[in-house]
């Protein structure tokens, strides 16, 4: 259980950041439910929980967005349990682009899947210290492991970052009571996936998964719960995977 637990979920109004929600939720957390536009989601989401979340607002595309989301969540709640980095974007960039465009799509992802997770986990492992501990769960992805699509390479690279900064804290923080796990889903049945099945058909999604079918958000979100169990402190440092077979080290 998660009872008394503060959560704060980033990109909570998208496909997985709902399920984690929900999942936390139904756990006894309190979720700080993160959303940088879609007010209204937020605030379903929020009825849908029984009202026992917070709604915050922030644009991680800022340079200041991630510790301006952190001191925001504080102030609502005192004392942070755990943070689920889950906001995560995917650009398209391709070799035969512009150089600005490139440039433009690199900075984008490692802004969003990797500097903004690093500044609020600056902010969190200084909270965590105070309070003798806490924990933080990196939504990372199968593309990080076996590396992606050639129009999609910046996503691969900052998701694998995101894993290594994992592993950095998970080792420099332990002893601080600082947990840290990454959690690597192969295609979760979410928007960004169709979206992706819609430009290279159903087969380039599930061809190459052994068990069919793509992971659904639930999945996710029960390795997240389990991730913020308090029993679950030699895990730290793990990378979880979660691809249906579809990549195993
Ligand atoms: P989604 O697009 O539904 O959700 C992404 C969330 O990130 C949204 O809530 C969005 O508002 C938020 N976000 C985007 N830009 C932001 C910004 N500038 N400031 C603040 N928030 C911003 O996607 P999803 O599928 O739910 O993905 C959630 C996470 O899971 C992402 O990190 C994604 O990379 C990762 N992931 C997804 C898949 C998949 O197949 N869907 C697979 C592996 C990993």
């Amino acid at each position: 259980m998660l009872t008394g637990q503060n959560v704060l979920v980033t990109g909570a109004t998208g496909g997985i950041g709902q399920a984690i929600v929900e999942r936390v939720a139904a756990l006894g957390a309190h979720p700080v439910i993160h959303y940088v536009q879609n007010v209204s989601a937020a605030e379903e989401l929020l009825s849908r929980i029984g009202k026992k979340g917070t709604v915050v607002q922030a644009d991680l595309s800022d340079a200041g967005g991630a510790t301006e989301l952190w001191e925001k969540s504080v102030s609502h709640r005192g004392r942070i349990h755990g943070l689920v980095n889950n906001a995560g974007i995917r650009a398209t960039s391709r070799i035969e682009d512009s150089l600005a465009e490139w440039q433009r799509a690199w900075e984008d992802d490692l802004r969003i899947n990797l500097l903004a997770p690093a500044d609020i986990c600056r902010v969190a492992i200084g909270h965590f210290r105070q309070y003798g501990g806490g924990r933080i769960v990196n939504i990372a992805s199968r593309a990080a492991q076996r590396g992606y699509t050639e129009d999609h390479m910046p996503y691969g690279a900052s998701k694998a970052g995101l894993i290594n900064l994992t592993k950095s804290i998970a080792r420099n923080f332990g002893k601080d009571g600082v947990v840290a796990i990454a959690i690597a889903p192969g295609f979760v049945r979410t928007k960004m996936a169709e979206e992706f099945m819609r430009e290279k058909g159903r087969e380039a999604v599930v061809g190459d998964i052994p068990v069919g079918e793509m992971v659904e958000p639930a999945e996710v979100a029960d390795l997240v719960a389990f991730s913020l169990l308090e029993t679950q402190r030699s895990l730290s440092g793990a990378t979880l995977d979660l691809n249906g077979a579809s990549y195993i080290r």
